[in-house]
């Protein structure tokens, strides 16, 4: 851990890999405020060992596309190699700026980080769904239903998330598109107008379109659809809920068991206080692709076979637990510790080490570990989440 570190050698102040009696001081070039921001790493902890994947990748790496409208900057398969089950996007929307009409095949989930927005979804039925969502909030977009999202008069910012790695922000279906290569004597036809009647089409799509500057909308009620809503909600108050507490932090659990619309997608927010950590667990039915909303902290992912590495991350980052291997995230900062777990699953999964160990036959676990009886006793018999 960063406490071991020394702060001699080279003389450019950098942190060094000398700890505990091992490792030498760097001589060549440093880039002290990633060393930094990742000690474990630069002293892997004794009992990491082996090739494991990168599982880590941040949004201030990311690739920013940044237009009239606001920003957006994803991070997919391409960024993170080992993340094949979710990609996820960083939007920011200034007020009134526009996302543009579009669909795609990927389920949408997404959770806002600040601000509020305008969201729509036309479901099978034609039906449209149209709400008001602020920090805290989800919405969830099955594959292939159209969208929109218009931030409201504070600006908004929001994690997207979907249901495939290889998904790109930048290969929607997006209505302009449509438009522009559609021959103009069937545009007449099918709406049933004349064809200079599209002369007034944006020219300049690549730079006037997908996210654009716009006014900020009216009131919700004002533009409520002429068409019957749906009778479900795209839309979910996650902070709402009552979270599972642990003596260390909570977690709140949203999927289709309560966000019902939310198939594809299973989401949860974890909060760890300073010094402690999300008990070792694992995920039976999913990866876990995690966005660091607040705080830093530490995971190690046990990858079987004698394997196992750490990675830090602080908030801003994207991390990666594969499913099945097991981690354990701990708190290393001094204020609290905030991240979404997203699994691409219709439900939350965890299997909890203690809980499996306080479950079994007091008599099988000691064969194993040797523990002391008394340790055994004290094993949980349900989950603690965060300890
Ligand atoms: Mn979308
Ligand atoms: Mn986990």
């Amino acid at each position: 851990m960063s406490s071991t570190l020394q702060h001699t050698g080279n003389g450019k102040g950098g942190p060094q890999p000398v700890a505990d009696g091992r490792g030498a001081t760097i001589l060549g070039p440093q880039n002290v405020p990633l060393e930094l921001q990742n000690p474990d790493v630069l002293v892997s902890p004794v009992t990491d060992a082996g090739t494991i994947p990168n599982l880590k990748f941040s949004y201030a790496m990311a690739r920013n596309r940044v237009l009239s409208g606001g920003f957006a900057r994803e991070i997919t398969v391409r960024e993170l190699p080992v993340a094949t089950e979710i990609a996820g996007v960083d939007m920011r929307l200034t007020p009134g700026g526009i996302r543009e009409l579009h669909w795609h095949k990927e389920a949408e989930w997404a959770y806002v980080i600040a601000g509020s927005c305008r969201v729509s979804i036309l479901d099978e039925e034609g039906r449209l769904f149209i709400d008001d969502v602020a920090a805290g909030d989800l919405w969830y977009f099955p594959s292939g239903l159209p969208h929109s999202i218009q931030a409201l008069q504070d600006g908004v910012e929001f994690l997207l998330a979907f249901d495939s790695g290889n998904f790109s922000e930048n290969e929607t279906f997006l209505i302009t598109d449509w438009f522009e290569h559609t021959p103009r004597e069937v545009l007449a036809k099918n709406f049933r107008v004349s064809e200079s009647t599209f002369d007034v089409l944006p020219k300049d799509i690549e730079h006037t379109r997908y996210m654009f500057a716009g006014a900020v909308p009216p009131s919700l009620a004002a533009d409520a659809p002429p068409v019957a809503q749906p009778p479900q909600s795209y839309t979910w108050h996650m902070h709402a809920q009552e979270p599972n507490k642990g003596p260390g932090g909570q977690v709140r659990i949203t999927d289709s068991r309560n966000f019902t619309v939310s198939k594809t997608i299973a989401a949860a927010l974890i909060e760890v206080e300073p010094g402690a950590i999300r008990e070792m667990h694992w995920h039976p039915n999913a990866d876990e692709w995690q966005y660091w909303l607040r705080g830093q902290g530490r995971m190690t992912v046990f990858a079987s076979g004698g394997k196992a590495r750490t990675f830090d991350y602080r908030a801003g980052d994207v991390g990666y637990a594969p499913r099945a291997m097991g981690h354990y995230v701990e708190n290393t900062g001094d204020e609290p510790l905030a991240f979404l777990g997203l699994f691409r699953s219709d439900h939350y999964a965890d299997i909890s080490l203690s809980q499996w160990m306080g479950v079994l036959p007091p008599e099988l676990v000691k064969a194993h570990l040797n523990l002391d009886d008394k340790v055994i006793a004290k094993l949980p018999k349900a989950e603690t989440w965060v300890v």
